[in-house]
């Protein structure tokens, strides 16, 4: 899956988690907090791409990808794409939160923990989606996907990406904060 649409499912699956099913009174700078923090979710597996979109946008983002890379045993698709990335990532960017040390709202540790999680979750699905796959079970390198069949999943980047998944679920992502908006 392309930048684009990784932002999209994960701030679709955020705000349903969190305008949708959860009923909290929300500051403003909550919901930029979790907004961002979703965000950073939905980035994090792709920093193991040298020459991924993310990098690009980031200054001097080629020579620090080169730096990094080597903490990412095997490149792309590895140990980032994996259950056990995901809760070292997870520990790792609740860590970083922790040493803030005046959040603006009380418990939003948690919440942007959850976000951050919810962000990182919906790119490791988003990705089982596609020819690719995802090693799920790391380190063992058996690569998983929907359908099973590799040959009938999504070509990354393809015309099925741009005209059909990421227009819908940015239509779906807009619809709930619009919802949100006129409930509220
Ligand atoms: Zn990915």
């Amino acid at each position: 899956m392309t930048y684009k649409t990784h932002l999209s499912t994960g701030l679709l699956f955020s705000s349903i988690v969190f305008l949708v099913l959860m009923d909290i009174q929300y500051s403003p700078i909550l919901i930029l907090s979790l907004a961002i923090s979703t965000i950073i979710g939905s980035s994090s597996p792709d920093l193991d791409t040298p020459t991924g979109e993310l990098w690009d946008k980031i200054p001097a983002g080629g020579v620090l990808s080169r730096l990094i890379k080597p903490v990412f045993i095997g490149g792309h698709r590895h140990l980032s794409h994996s259950l056990i990335g995901f809760v070292l990532f997870a520990g790792l960017f609740y860590l970083i939160l922790s040493l803030i040390p005046d959040l603006p709202v009380l418990h939003a540790t948690y919440f942007l923990l959850l976000a951050y999680a919810i962000g990182y979750a919906s790119h490791i699905t988003a990705d089982l989606f596609t020819e690719m796959g995802v090693p799920l079970l790391f380190p063992l390198g058996y690569h998983l996907g929907i359908p099973p069949i590799k040959r009938t999943r999504m070509k990354t980047g393809r015309w099925f990406e741009n005209l059909v998944v990421y227009p819908v679920l940015t239509l779906a992502l807009i619809v709930t904060i619009y919802w949100y908006i006129s409930v509220n």
